[in-house]
């Protein structure tokens, strides 16, 4: 059984987020306690809770993050940006829903 999280309530759209790109696999949303003038968020919609339940079914899922993080910030002409997974509770992760934070002193365009 999988407890919700507050990543489960904003896919759903139970809880509002500032959405910034979205297709078929995930979901980006601007982080409510920016730590860079742009901080995003880039979920998988098919739920993982943590890099560390990464399984070889699911271990696509990652690179896919990245690919999208990369292609937004093309779309985006930010060229320096940082991508980063916390991975479990002594490694900062606090939502236990799988994301990549995306981060960069770059700002986004008008979406
Ligand atoms: P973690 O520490 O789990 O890697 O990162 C979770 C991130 O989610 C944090 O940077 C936190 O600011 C962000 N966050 C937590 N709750 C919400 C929320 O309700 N909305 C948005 N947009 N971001 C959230």
């Amino acid at each position: 059984m999988v407890e919700p999280t507050i990543f489960h309530s904003i896919l759903s759209r139970e809880v509002p987020a500032s959405i910034v790109y979205e297709d078929d696999e995930v979901l980006a949303f601007k982080d409510i306690h920016p730590k860079a003038k742009t901080h995003l968020l880039f979920i998988p919609k098919h739920f993982v809770a943590s890099i560390a339940d990464v399984t070889p079914e699911t271990a696509h899922i990652p690179g896919m993050l990245i690919l999208k993080a990369q292609r937004f910030a093309q779309e985006q002409g930010i060229k320096g940006y940082r991508l980063t997974f916390h991975v479990g509770k002594g490694g900062g992760q606090e939502v236990m829903y799988l994301h990549l934070h995306f981060l960069s002193e770059e700002k986004l365009k008008a979406l």
